[in-house]
C-alpha cells in the first residue's frame, strides 16, 4: 500500500512520493539540538518520532539521506559561553558528544550527517548575499541584515505557508533580532545580526561588517547545501513551525535558487510535544527530565523510547514516572512471548510472517498509526501465548512470527540497544560492594557506589542481583 503521510503544507494526509524521478532516493532534514545544554525527553520524542519516519521510509524501500544540522551558534549559546567564559567550541563539543550519546542509547540511527552551523558560514553569507541582491534582504543602520517579509510578498511569495497568518494588525515592518521572537509578529527578522559588545570574541567577517548568522538562516544554508535547493522531507517539533519553518521557506524560495518553481520542501512534519500535567516540557518551565534523570532512576533507554512512540507523533501527551514503569511491563510482555517463541522454534528457520507485517503496514501507512501497530503487536503476542499454551504452536510458526518481529525491530527498533560495556576495574569493584554488604560494611559498599558514581555508573539491584548501568 502507498505510504500516506500528513504534510503541515497542504494541512492534510497525501501520498508520500518523494521528489526523485525513480521514486527511491529521499532527502530528509530535520532541525537538530541547540547545543547549550542537555537535551531533555520532551526534546526526544521529536527525534524519535523523527527515527521512526527514517526507519520506516527505509521499511519502504526508500533511500534515505538523513540530514540533522548541529545548532552551535545562537542567542542562548553565546549567554552561556560569555558566562562560562569557555571558548564556544569546547562549549558546544561537549553537549553536542552528549546528545549524540543519548541518540545511541535511544536507539535512534545516526543521521548521515550532522553539519554544524558554525562550519557553514560561507554558505550562510552567500545565501544571505542572493536575498540582498533580489532587494528582499536589507542592512539596518545597525549594522545587521534582515529579510524583508513586505518585499518577499511582493515578489508574488506568500509568507504563512505552515500556518495561516492574520496581517491584520500584526507588526509588519518592525524588525526583530532575538531567533525566537514573540509568536504571531510577523516583523523583519535578522539573517546576520551586527556584533555588538555582549557577543565577547565571537563573530564573523561578513560583507556587512562583523557578526553572526541569525538562527532561521543557519537551517536554510545547511538544509540546502547538503539535500539541494528543493528536497523531500523536513521535520521537527510542532513549536519550530512558526517561526522558524515559516522563516526557513521564506530564505530559501525568496533566494529563487529552487528550479522550475519547485518548493523549498515538498512534505513538512512536526511532532506535537511531551507535556508535564498539561504543559511543554521545556527548560524554561524547569518540568524537565534528561535522559540521563531517567537512566539514574533505573530506566532504560529502551524503555524511554517505547514511552516515547507509544502515542500517536501527532498527538501531545503527559509524561509520567508511571508511563515509564507501564512501558517496561508492555516491554516485558513482548520479551517474554519472543524467548518461548525461541524456545518452540528450536533453531527453525522460516520466511517472515506475512499477514502480520501486512497488519503492521497497513496502520504505519496511514500517516504512522502507532496505536493500531501496538495493537496488532499486542494482539498477536496475546494469540501466539494462547496457542504456545496449548502447544499448539509448530517450530516453523514460531519462527515465521520471530522472523516477522525482526523486521517489525528494525522499525520500532527496540531489540539491539546495546547496553553499554561494563571495564573490567568496574566489575570487580561492582563484586568488592556485593561483598562489603554481605559483611554489612556499609560505608565501604557506600563509598564504592559513590566511587563508580563519579565515574558514571549507577548501581541497579534487580531481582537476578546487582548491575551496573552508565548515567
Ligand atoms: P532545541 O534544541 O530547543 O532546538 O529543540 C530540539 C527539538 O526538540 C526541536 O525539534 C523542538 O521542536 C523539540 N522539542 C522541544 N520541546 C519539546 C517537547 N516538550 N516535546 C517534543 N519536542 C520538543
Ligand atoms: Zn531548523
Amino acid at each position: 500500500m502507498a505510504l500516506n503521510l500528513f504534510n503541515t503544507l497542504s494541512r492534510s494526509i497525501e501520498e508520500f512520493i518523494p521528489l526523485d524521478p525513480a521514486g527511491k532516493k529521499v532527502g530528509m532534514y530535520c532541525c537538530g539540538p541547540t547545543v547549550h545544554d542537555f537535551a531533555h525527553i520532551g526534546n526526544f520524542r521529536t527525534f524519535v518520532f523523527v527515527d521512526l519516519v527514517r526507519r520506516y521510509l527505509e521499511f519502504k524501500g526508500f533511500e534515505v539521506t538523513h540530514v540533522m544540522n548541529i545548532t552551535d551558534i545562537e542567542d542562548k549559546i553565546i549567554k552561556r559561553v560569555q558566562a562560562n567564559k569557555v571558548p564556544l567550541r569546547e562549549f558546544t563539543q561537549k553537549y553536542e558528544d552528549v546528545f549524540i550519546e543519548d541518540l545511541g542509547a535511544l536507539n535512534c540511527l545516526p543521521p548521515h550527517r550532522t553539519p554544524r552551523a558554525t562550519e557553514h558560514i560561507p554558505e550562510i553569507i552567500a545565501l544571505i548575499e542572493k536575498l540582498v541582491a533580489r532587494g528582499i534582504a536589507y542592512k539596518a543602520n545597525d549594522g545587521s541584515v534582515y529579510f524583508s517579509i513586505d518585499k518577499y510578498q511582493g515578489c508574488g511569495c506568500k509568507y504563512g505557508q505552515l500556518i495561516n497568518l492574520n496581517f491584520e494588525g500584526m507588526r509588519a515592518g518592525e524588525r526583530v533580532s532575538s531567533d525566537e521572537y514573540e509568536k504571531e509578529s510577523i516583523a523583519d527578522f535578522a539573517l546576520w545580526k551586527a556584533r555588538v559588545p555582549e557577543d565577547g570574541e565571537i563573530f564573523w567577517p561578513s560583507p556587512w561588517g562583523e557578526g553572526r548568522p541569525g538562527w532561521h538562516i543557519e537551517c536554510s544554508a545547511m538544509s540546502m547545501k547538503w539535500l539541494g535547493p528543493s528536497f523531500d522531507l523536513h521535520l521537527g517539533g510542532e513549536d519550530l513551525m512558526f517561526p522558524h519553518h515559516e522563516d526557513e521557506i521564506a530564505q530559501s524560495e525568496g533566494a529563487g535558487v529552487q528550479p522550475d518553481a519547485k518548493p523549498f520542501v515538498k512534505h513538512w512534519m512536526h511532532g506535537a510535544h511531551l507535556l508535564v500535567e498539561g504543559k511543554k516540557m521545556s527548560k524554561s518551565f524547569g518540568n524537565y527530565f534528561t535522559l540521563r534523570d531517567l537512566l539514574a532512576k533505573g530506566f532504560s533507554g529502551r524503555e524511554i523510547r517505547y514511552l516515547l512512540m507509544s502515542s500517536h507523533y501527532r498527538e501531545q501527551f503527559n509524561f509520567t514516572l508511571e508511563g515509564l514503569t507501564g512501558a517496561r511491563n508492555a516491554l516485558a510482555r513482548i520479551d517474554e512471548c519472543l524467548a518461548k517463541l525461541r524456545g518452540t522454534a528450536a533453531g527453525a528457520t522460516a520466511a517472515p510472517d506475512a499477514e502480520l507485517l501486512e497488519k503492521i503496514s497497513d496502520a504505519l501507512d496511514h500517516d504512522l498509526n502507532i496505536s493500531g501497530a501496538w495493537g496488532v503487536i499486542f494482539e498477536w503476542v496475546r494469540e501466539a501465548n494462547r496457542l504456545l499454551a496449548g502447544n499448539q504452536l509448530s517450530a516453523e510458526r514460531a519462527a515465521a512470527g520471530l522472523a516477522a518481529w525482526e523486521k517489525i525491530n528494525g522499525i520500532l527498533g527496540f531489540s539491539t540497544v546495546v547496553e553499554a560495556e561494563i571495564p573490567a576495574a568496574l566489575s570487580a569493584l561492582l563484586e568488592e560492594r556485593q561483598v562489603a554488604r554481605k559483611a554489612k560494611d556499609f560505608k565501604r559498599s557506600d563509598a564504592i557506589r559513590d566511587e563508580l558514581k563519579a565515574k558514571g555508573w549507577v548501581i541497579e539491584d534487580t531481582p537476578k542481583g546487582a548491575r551496573l548501568k552508565k548515567l
